[in-house]
């Protein structure tokens, strides 16, 4: 369970980014590899993050370069400090540090400023006073040109005269707009006079009030890269289309030399939805209990439902990186987490749904001990103390008074195995008189079956796990479903919303009844409960009072689509 920020097995090299940095740094880059994680402080991290950290800081590690965390932060009305402290915490957590910083675009606001002031001077940037709507129309699309602002001819001494007064305070919002002076008939859209600076009376958590005109991403985001010498700036697909704005800042200003942009496909995943916009509409609109609600799929969420920081490392490195965004199986997902799972998590009882046993042929007060391994593959991990006695629960579902011919566990007159323990016979049943539901098991059990086997060889065909009531302790166990109920929650009919997909019995609580072994674990601990899952103990634990999560339960899809031949 290595926190460690060293471990630096799964980062995914053979990738087409780590091909042309390679490239790059054998024609001689004459400068330290530096890449970049910039997230813009709005919401917490999701997985989708996950891939480009692994990317970015992975790059860096393999190749002795270093990567920057760098918040992005220009949009003083959605951020907040929750959401800067929440990144550097998820980004640590998933193995990765930073030798500086972190920075933030913020402390670059009086250069940023300086050199607008230096494009105005230039005559390459100018003051509009057209409000946003009018500007939006003026710029065009594919198939019409751009018209040119009526106040694009203003002299430099006027516009700078006016940026001056902008950033003084003396406009209210929107009243203008800071705009670089490229091309309005040009065919890149992004170089039709592109915004650079906006007003925006409203108080940065950083920089308090001190600022009222804030940066556009594309004025702020090149000119950060070039600030602290970044070499390769790695972005998803959607700022392909920047990339030519990217280069005309670095032209303008003369910058040499400077970062490559390379974009890569963005991760999606099934059955879930990677956007901070919408995961802050299921937090604000409560349907799920917050940014690390275990069903959520933030970095914060998964790491409360159990999943590991490696096994979200093994997942990256496996979907790898492509020029193409493509949707991700969910399912290999959680292959990747039951696999590490599987390994490290020792092995204990919980009965979920629990059904009163009563072994007829043990006295009360009597109690019989068995030694049980904590994981079958793993010796070293020791073993711990199950104790038999007279009252036993197993799981409602693991009998049937009247069962079909495919059912083999326990039923009136048959025998199975208590794992690690004896074989069991059902010879009663008791039921309330009124209700005629069953209350308890009557049963005997076999003295000469320690251990789970008979001296005589005979076979049963099914093994239960169970707890004694005397010696278990009571647990909450949260048990989770996926969050949506469909595979793309985006395809949405015409009037719905992405949120109708959302699966109504996502969360399901139960009163269980756990093996005393669990009794002393602490936060953020996890097991295999047999037959079960996986479980991590959820920070809502209180002493003599455990919440178990559920982080995924045994059945690995992932695993059977591989056998049958259909994955790629
Ligand atoms: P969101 O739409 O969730 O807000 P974003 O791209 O706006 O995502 P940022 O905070 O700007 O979020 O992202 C920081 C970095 O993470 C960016 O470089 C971005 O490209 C990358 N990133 C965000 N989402 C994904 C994703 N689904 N797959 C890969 N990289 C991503
Ligand atoms: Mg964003």
């Amino acid at each position: 369970m290595s926190d460690d920020a060293t471990d630096r097995s799964n980062s995914g090299p053979g990738n087409f980014v780590d091909d042309l940095v390679r490239d790059d740094l054998a024609r001689g880059l004459g400068r330290t590899l530096m890449t970049r994680f910039p997230p813009e402080p709005n919401g917490y991290l999701h997985l989708g993050h996950a891939k480009s950290i692994c990317l970015n800081f992975g790059l860096a590690q393999r190749h002795g370069g270093v990567c920057n965390l760098r918040f992005d932060d220009t949009n003083p009305t959605t951020e907040e400090v929750e959401f800067v402290e929440s990144i550097q915490a998820d980004v640590r957590w998933l193995g990765f540090g930073w030798f500086k910083g972190p920075y933030y675009a913020s402390d670059y606001f009086e250069q940023l400023y300086a050199w607008a002031e230096q494009l105005v001077v230039e005559g390459r940037a100018y003051v509009d006073s057209q409000d946003l709507e009018a500007i939006r129309a003026g710029r065009g699309d594919f198939h019409r040109p751009g018209v040119e602002s009526p106040f694009r001819d203003r002299t430099v001494e006027e516009n700078l005269d006016l940026f001056r007064r902008m950033r003084a305070g003396e406009f209210a919002d929107g009243a203008h707009v800071l705009r670089a002076k490229i091309d309005m008939q040009s065919r890149d859209l992004n170089l039709r006079d592109p915004l650079l600076y906006r007003i925006r009376h409203a108080a940065h958590h950083r920089t308090g009030t001190k600022w009222c005109i804030y940066p556009m991403y594309d004025w702020a985001h090149g000119q950060s890269d070039a600030i602290e010498g970044i070499t390769h700036s790695i972005c998803t697909l959607e700022f392909q289309n920047h990339r030519g704005l990217y280069e005309w800042c670095f032209d303008a200003l003369h910058f040499d030399p400077r970062p490559k942009q390379i974009e890569f496909g963005r991760l999606n995943l099934s059955y879930t939805v990677l956007s901070k916009r919408r995961l802050q509409e299921l937090v604000a609109g409560g349907h799920v209990a917050g940014w690390d609600d275990p069903r959520m799929p933030t970095l914060a969420g998964v790491r409360r439902r159990g999943f590991t920081p490696e096994a979200l490392r093994a997942f990256c490195d496996r979907i790898g990186v492509s020029k193409r965004d493509g949707v991700a199986d969910v399912s290999l997902l959680e292959h990747a987490v039951r696999e590490d799972l599987n390994a490290r998590c020792p092995r204990v009882m919980t009965v979920l749904r629990p059904l009163k046993v009563i072994v007829e042929n043990l006295p009360e007060g009597e109690t019989v001990h068995f030694d049980a391994p904590l994981h079958p593959e793993h010796p070293a991990m020791g073993t711990r103390t199950l104790s038999f006695s007279r009252e036993l629960f197993i799981e409602q579902d693991d009998f049937m008074e009247d069962p079909p011919k495919k059912f083999f566990r326990l039923a009136p007159g048959r025998e199975v195995r208590l794992r690690y323990a004896c074989l069991l016979t059902c010879v009663g049943v008791d039921k309330d008189p009124s209700t005629g539901e069953i209350t308890a098991l009557r049963c005997t059990w076999d003295p000469q079956s320690k251990g789970g086997d008979a001296p005589d060889g005979r076979k049963v065909k099914s093994t239960l796990h169970w707890v004694s009531a005397a010696h278990a302790v009571d647990v909450e166990a949260r048990l989770y479903d996926r969050l949506f109920k469909v595979e793309n929650p985006m395809d949405v009919p015409e009037g719905g919303s992405w949120k109708d997909h959302l699966n109504p019995s996502s969360l399901t609580v139960l009163r269980a009844k756990a093996e005393a072994h669990v009794a002393t674990a602490g936060e953020g601990a996890r097991f295999q409960f047999e037959r079960l899952g996986y479980f991590a103990v959820d920070p809502d634990s209180k002493p003599g009072a455990l919440v178990f999560n559920r982080t995924i339960g045994l059945s690995d899809a992932w695993a059977k689509i591989v056998a049958a031949g259909k994955a790629g």
